[in-house]
């Protein structure tokens, strides 16, 4: 694997015209032409050197940019205008966006360069990238394991070097279960933090574009540029969003309350994960934090109630794929048999959320299921409200094991869905969450998450950096 320059190098080496964004961005689309991890369903060589061009212009007239030159990728389920969003589907294969997410705008505006769309699952429904319409991306650190989902492809670039950064989006843990498979850093913000303006909709009340990196520091910084209120998604939060980055270096555990949910170490766990864990709350308790035991007692209904929720809201918000507004269209010689032919190509995962996602939304059944699953995920949130009386954060396994091998799991959903015990939680409740490399099992990377009250990015942050700063120092785990 190739190492990266940091983004924030980049950015620095850009900016100041000690390399131009032209060379970066050359260098970064002749790693994503070579890699061989089926991570990329689109790359943007033309536009992005266009792009570069742009920016080494913009920085020669002395703007200061963020992101200057930073080659970036970004999951094909947010929208870049003039090309291709997928989706990973067969349904949208024809699709070409006629406008930039707010994510993209911003992207653009702090001279941040898309290089390509990564794969995912269809839809954003999955855990391993298999249900992608284009095959499953293999992770670089195993060709023959998954990179996890949905967000492989972009956890999967940042793994191998291709690019220091790239967007995620998370509804169950798409953003942090893939960085933890690949050994990267990943962010899933708090509901609102940034705008869903040009996110493909799947589950609306928990969807939530994320950030991931080789660091902390630079998952920080590419969010501080993406987050922020925007009119277009008024379910964006008023708050401002800060200083992500600068100074998270700073931070020591004295004085800060940790918390470790019980529930989350409870039978399941590989016991390398949670020696994982173990070691990264005796590390913050040695620099002077107090480590709490904390419950989440609703914990166990988490995966059921996200089940029932999430394919609720997708099986509403699929229902514009009818051959007529968006993308595929099958021939038909009348209207009835152009719907069914048309959406008889999603694929099986797809299809049975949209199936099961209506019956829990039909009349009948609809209190049975999705009420108590509502009812069952405020409770979820109360949990957290009273963890948050505690502690200042928690620190939990990011996933059970390391990533499984391609096909391991593919034939048996409930498997699948499993797999998202520890991430289902921080989406159902809203709050933000990470995932760092924290050491490996057999050459396979382990993720360790941490999870903070709504808008606690910078403090999920400076923790995670004092943990990073402790593996980087090979004194653990
Ligand atoms: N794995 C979960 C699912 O299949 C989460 C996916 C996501 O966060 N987009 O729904």
């Amino acid at each position: 694997m190739t190492p990266t320059v940091s983004a924030t190098a980049i950015s620095g080496d850009v900016g100041s015209g000690e390399t131009s964004a032209v060379d970066v961005v050359d260098a970064a689309l002749q790693r994503v032409a070579t890699l061989d991890l089926n991570a990329f369903l689109s790359v943007r060589t033309e536009a992005a050197q266009t792009e570069a061009a742009e920016v080494d212009r913009r920085v020669a007239e002395g703007e200061s940019l963020a992101l200057a030159g930073v080659p970036i990728a970004v999951k094909d389920n947010i929208a870049l205008k003039d090309g291709p969003t997928t989706c990973g589907s067969r349904l949208l294969e024809p699709y070409v966006s006629p406008y930039d997410a707010t994510v993209v705008t911003r992207l653009k505006a702090a001279g941040a360069v898309v290089v390509g769309k990564t794969n995912l699952d269809e839809f954003a429904m999955g855990s391993s990238t298999e249900n992608s319409a284009y095959g499953p991306t293999c992770n670089p650190h195993d060709r023959d394991r998954v990179a996890g989902g949905s967000s492989g492809g972009s956890a999967a670039a940042v793994a191998a070097g291709a690019v220091p950064v790239a967007l995620g989006s998370s509804t169950g843990g798409s953003v942090r279960q893939p960085a933890a498979f690949c050994g990267v850093v990943g962010i899933k913000p708090t509901y609102g933090r940034v705008s869903r303006y040009g996110l493909v909709a799947f589950g609306s009340s928990f969807d939530q574009i994320g950030t991931l990196a080789t660091s902390v520091e630079d998952a920080a910084q590419l969010l501080e540029v993406v987050a922020g209120s925007d009119p277009s998604d008024a379910t964006t939060r008023p708050e401002p969003v800060g200083e992500l980055a600068a100074g998270i270096d700073d931070w020591e555990p004295r004085g800060a309350r940790i918390g470790w949910p019980k529930e989350y170490f409870a039978a399941g766990l590989d016991s390398k994960i949670r020696r994982a864990c173990e070691t990264a709350l005796e590390r913050l308790a040695a620099g002077g934090a107090e480590i709490v035991e904390v419950s989440l007692p609703h914990s166990d209904y988490g995966i059921a109630a996200y089940y029932i929720v999430a394919i609720a809201e997708a099986s509403s918000n699929l229902a514009r794929y009818d051959g007529v507004r968006y993308g595929f269209r099958a021939p038909a010689d009348d209207l009835q048999s152009m719907y069914f032919r048309t959406r008889a190509a999603f694929g099986a995962e797809v299809k049975r959320r949209i199936m099961l996602g209506t019956y829990v939304l039909s009349a009948g059944y609809y209190e049975a299921f999705y009420s108590k699953g509502t009812a069952v995920r405020a409770r979820i949130r109360s949990d957290f409200d009273a963890a948050w009386e505690q502690v200042d954060a928690l620190l939990a396994p990011t996933t059970p094991t390391p990533a499984f091998r391609i096909g391991a799991k593919i034939e048996d959903p409930l498997e699948m869905y499993l797999n998202d015990i520890y991430t289902v939680s921080a989406n159902l409740a809203g709050v933000p969450a990470i995932s760092i490399p924290y050491g490996a099992i057999d050459g396979l990377p382990i993720g360790v998450q941490l999870m903070g009250p709504p808008l606690s990015e910078r403090r999920l942050f400076e923790v995670a950096r004092f943990l990073e700063r402790d593996v980087g120092s090979g004194s653990s785990p």
